[in-house]
């Protein structure tokens, strides 16, 4: 049995299927709300319950913490309508008219961009194209029923091959697949495009852009799409790494630097190595971003990378004033195996 769910200040209604969450019923009626990883874990999702209940489903402890519970917060990609219900949340409309797709794609290039980073190019079948946001992902699905999401690399005037940026994880199913076994021509299939981590163009503030390790590709699919797009917003880069190894695109990077005024590159490194011969910035990222913007009000920060980078970022940023609504981040949380 489904429920009527409204959602404020849009106004507007939609109504869920038996066990279907908050957020995948908005999906099926092409209203988005902002969302990431759908695990429970990345709390983009989080927002308010205004009347009613729901059964909140599995989520981490730290995506939400008990007295946000108490105070009526809910995480939307696990909560269940249990009757009616009133939320609140903040719909995004440039996402609107976006179809996800479930597609086959052939992998036609495959090439190492670091000891652990693999580029893959992916072709989708003749005549058919995908619409996305730069900055969106997708869902790679694994014949198991398992799914793993990955950043589309690519900006969409690119959309004849679509590139992802793959970190070899110790142990892990899928990117141990693409390191050992996958050879060009395989076939994937993916569902996508997913996520409302995109660059916000109606507004004019500066941009600063956080990316740690393969955290890289969603920003770059947003800044080839904004620089060849002519938009002058000033734009700074932050790469976080290890090791200069790490930074596995950092000539492009500085090319753009060198060829566009209003953008900015800082790589930063936290364990360079002593080959590295480093004389650039150390220590984390975003301490890297407080430094050179202590006053951080009219900012907007974009963020990708890994989870506790993203954290991090955020509890930094606000306290150098940075709106919590103008923080926008894509937390790389690891699949949870549901299918
Ligand atoms: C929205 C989104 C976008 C993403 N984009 C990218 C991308 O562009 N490039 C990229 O390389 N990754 C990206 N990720 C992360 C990627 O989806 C996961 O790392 C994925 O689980 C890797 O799949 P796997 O099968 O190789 O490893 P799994 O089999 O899922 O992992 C095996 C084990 O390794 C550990 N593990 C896996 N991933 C991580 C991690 N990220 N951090 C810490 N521990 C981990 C866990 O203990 C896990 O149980 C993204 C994640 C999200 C949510």
């Amino acid at each position: 049995m489904g429920f009527r769910v409204r959602l404020e200040p849009a106004g507007k209604e939609f109504t869920t299927e038996a066990k279907e969450t908050v957020l995948e019923a908005a999906m099926r009626h092409g209203i988005i709300l902002p969302y990431s990883c759908r695990n429970g874990a990345c709390a983009t999702c989080k927002g308010r319950i205004l009347s009613g209940s729901v059964d909140y489903g599995e989520y981490e402890a730290h995506a939400l913490s008990d007295d946000e519970r108490a105070a009526g917060m809910a995480l939307f990609c696990q909560a269940v309508p249990l009757e009616d219900v009133v939320i609140e949340a903040r719909e995004i409309s440039a996402a609107e008219g976006i179809v996800i797709k479930t597609l086959p794609c052939r992998v036609v290039n495959m090439g190492k961009l670091s000891h652990d980073v693999m580029a893959l190019d992916l072709k989708l079948p003749e005549g058919e194209r995908l619409q996305y946001l730069p900055g969106q992902y997708v869902d790679i699905l694994l014949r198991d029923g398992k799914r793993r999401s990955f950043s589309l690399a690519s900006a969409p005037r690119d959309d004849a091959l679509l590139q992802l940026h793959i970190r070899h994880v110790p142990g892990g199913h899928f990117s141990g697949h693409v390191f050992t076994r996958m050879k060009e021509r395989d076939l994937l299939r993916f569902r996508g495009p997913l996520g409302t981590f995109f660059l916000r163009r109606e507004s004019e503030r500066p941009v600063i852009l956080m990316a740690g390790g393969t955290g890289f590709a969603p920003i770059k699919a947003i800044l080839e799409h904004a620089l060849a797009s002519g938009i002058d917003r000033p734009m700074h880069l932050f790469w976080g790494a290890r090791a200069r190894r790490d930074l596995y695109l950092h000539e492009l990077a500085l090319a753009w630097a060198g060829s566009h005024d209003q953008f900015r590159y800082t790589p930063v490194l936290s364990e360079p190595a002593s080959e590295d011969r480093w004389d650039g910035r150390g220590g984390w990222v975003h301490e890297a971003v407080v430094e050179d913007y202590p006053d951080l009000r009219e900012h907007e920060i974009y963020a990708s990378g890994p989870p506790p980078m993203v954290e991090a970022g955020k509890q930094a940023f606000m306290q150098h004033g940075l709106a919590e609504d103008r923080y926008f981040h894509d937390s790389f949380e690891f699949a949870h195996d549901v299918a």
